[in-house]
């Protein structure tokens, strides 16, 4: 599709970015052009641009991209991106908090233990935004995203706002089935009162999580989901794959369930590794390792 022939409505077509690299909105640093990128102002304006858009517009939310492969070809149709946009953040009552999608999971975990309520540590160690949390039901350290949610805000394809309650979400490991085309602008979660709670926790959780992981390299984090009763980093590091390499891209030396770019790797790179990981650790071990990370749009 040609991106001019979007036929957006005026007061957007001078803000969305056409051709956008979406290299540049993932931390693998990876991914191609999308055809229109739109980073809206907040939840009325993110409603009016959805409420505008074609319905054979193809329409993709993300909040920071730390769970995406894009592939070289990019994606056709619209990215809306949710980080500094939907950024409301309110304590309801003794237990309850109200976020809006596009904040900083860390943010959540900061703010509840100045406000003595948890456990929200675990939220420290997710880099993306609440929507990607809800969208992946992201955990850490034995925490969980959905065992908080009492009700979640959405918007659907239309632009019309509704709140629904967490019973009608299917929720697994990694895993969160719910309605069709509509995507979250926030949440309703609930924690206990822990008046003791101080942000030690969070340091001392993130000091671990430093010395396992190689935080600070382009990654997704974790690339493949556990396997039932398993761990993907010990199958592939005892099939061999730590530091096996595809253009710039590798598999961690320090933890075989992350792949790093190294500067200049391609998403055909990283997904011929996922590849390659896949088919060895079934051919070694008879075990079929799904991703965990989102691959998305069109090959170069
Ligand atoms: C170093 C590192 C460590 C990590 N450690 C962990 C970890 O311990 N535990 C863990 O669970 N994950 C971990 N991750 C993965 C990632 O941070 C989580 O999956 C996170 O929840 C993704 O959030 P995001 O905002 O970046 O989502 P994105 O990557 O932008 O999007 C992920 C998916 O969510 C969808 N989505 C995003 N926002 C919305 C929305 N508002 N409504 C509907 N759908 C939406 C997107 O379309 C996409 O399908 C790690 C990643 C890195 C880079």
């Amino acid at each position: 599709m040609n991106p001019r022939s979007l036929e957006l409505a005026p007061e957007f077509s001078s803000r969305v970015l056409y051709g956008e690299p979406m290299a540049k909105h993932t931390s693998w640093h990876v991914g191609g052009p999308v055809d229109i990128y739109f980073a809206p102002r907040d939840a009325m304006d993110l409603a009016a641009f959805v409420r505008q858009l074609r319905p054979n517009v193809a329409l993709m939310w993300i909040g920071l991209g730390s769970n995406l492969l894009v592939r070289d070809g990019g994606i056709r149709g619209a990215v809306v991106s949710t980080h500094g946009a939907l950024a409301a953040f309110e304590r309801l009552n003794a237990t309850n908090i109200r976020v809006e999608a596009g904040v900083p999971c860390a943010r959540i975990a900061k703010q509840c233990v100045k406000w003595g309520l948890g456990p929200a540590e675990f939220f420290a160690g997710i880099p993306g935004t609440l929507g990607g949390a809800l969208a992946m039901n992201a955990g850490a350290w034995g925490g969980e995203t959905w065992r908080h949610v009492v009700q979640v805000e959405v918007l659907d394809r239309r632009g019309a706002r509704r709140v629904r309650p967490a019973a009608d979400y299917e929720i697994g490991y990694r895993r969160v089935k719910g309605p069709e085309n509509e995507w979250f602008l926030g949440a309703q979660l609930q924690f206990e009162r822990k008046p003791g709670v101080n942000g030690d926790a969070i340091r001392q959780l993130l000091e671990k999580r430093k010395e396992t992981q190689p935080i600070g390299e382009w990654s997704c984090g974790s690339v493949f989901t556990n396997p039932p009763g398993e761990y993907a980093a010990r199958l592939i590091e005892a099939a061999g794959l730590k530091g096996f390499r595809i253009g710039d891209a590798s598999v961690s030396e320090k933890h075989a369930n992350f792949i790093i770019n190294h500067g200049a790797a391609r998403a055909a790179d990283v997904e011929a590794l996922i590849v390659h990981v896949q088919r060895q650790v079934a051919e070694v071990h008879r075990v079929d390792l799904a991703t965990e990370v989102r691959i998305v749009g069109v090959p170069a």
